[in-house]
């Protein structure tokens, strides 16, 4: 098979894959299963057609509104789709098909899923992160960084943040980080091991940083709660995930 064709057919299972995560990010913050029912206008309740189901073009030729009440459909659904259709792309091209393209499109398929949920309800569900430790660990049994920088990645990554919440929270007696951000960045040691995990708080501390005081500047006051820092884990762990190897290789250069 031609590279050109494994990419495109990865893209179009990306898009696929992209639609149901959609579905995950709408239905877990508000408590509803992700199996059944099928997808319905949020705005109206009519159910959909499955040709008003199709990743992406259906969103391009309804010009983004339901045919029956005309509400307005989020442009969460096609960035999404087109988030994950360019991820699996990119993966496909990047690893070749194998046991660790599927460690990491799983794994980016639940940092889009954490990212979208965080940003809106400022929420990191355990029907995401709990799971991930553990899937994160199998795959560590096979594919890098190995079962022990994995396991020690749990540790790590969960009790890094750990302390730093109950630190803030004894300090300012306040809650600064939630235990969902633990366990995300636990979830994150899982899959990259300890190293990549440093990595990529690094990235979410320092992009946190930058785009937090900007917001303070621009609005000259608060972000504490505007802010979820799972959102910029998320964005750190993909980084991470992709150019950490190659970060950390110029950072021991310089010793
Ligand atoms: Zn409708």
């Amino acid at each position: 098979m031609p590279p050109a064709v494994g990419t495109f057919f990865a893209a179009a299972f990306g898009a696929v894959v992209g639609s149901f995560l959609n579905v995950c990010i709408y239905r877990l913050p508000r408590g509803m299963s992700i199996v059944w029912p099928a997808s319905a206008c949020p705005h109206c309740g009519r159910g959909l057609a499955w040709f008003e189901n199709v990743p992406l073009l259906s969103y391009a030729v309804l010009r983004g509104r339901c045919r029956t009440c005309s509400g307005v459909i989020s442009t969460r659904y096609p960035t999404v789709e087109a988030l994950t259709a360019a991820m699996f792309a990119l993966g496909w091209w990047y690893y070749g098909p194998g046991t660790l393209l599927a460690a990491r499109l799983l794994f980016g398929c639940a940092l889009i899923v954490l990212f979208a949920i965080d940003l809106e309800h400022q929420l990191l569900p355990n029907a995401i992160t709990l799971p991930g430790i553990i899937v994160g660990f199998l795959f560590s049994l096979v594919v890098e960084p190995g079962w022990m920088a994995s396991l020690i990645g749990i540790v790590v990554g969960g009790g890094v943040l750990y302390l730093i919440a109950e630190g803030y929270y004894r300090l300012r007696h306040e809650e600064g980080l939630g235990m969902g951000d633990v366990k995300m960045l636990a979830m994150i040691g899982a899959f990259l091991g300890w190293k990549l995990t440093l990595v990529a708080l690094m990235f979410a501390s320092v992009s946190g940083s930058i785009i937090g005081i900007s917001l303070i500047a621009a609005r000259r006051g608060s972000m504490k709660y505007a802010l979820p820092f799972g959102t910029f884990l998320a964005i750190g762990a993909a980084v991470s995930a992709t150019l950490g190897q190659q970060v950390l290789n110029w950072y021991l250069n310089l010793w």
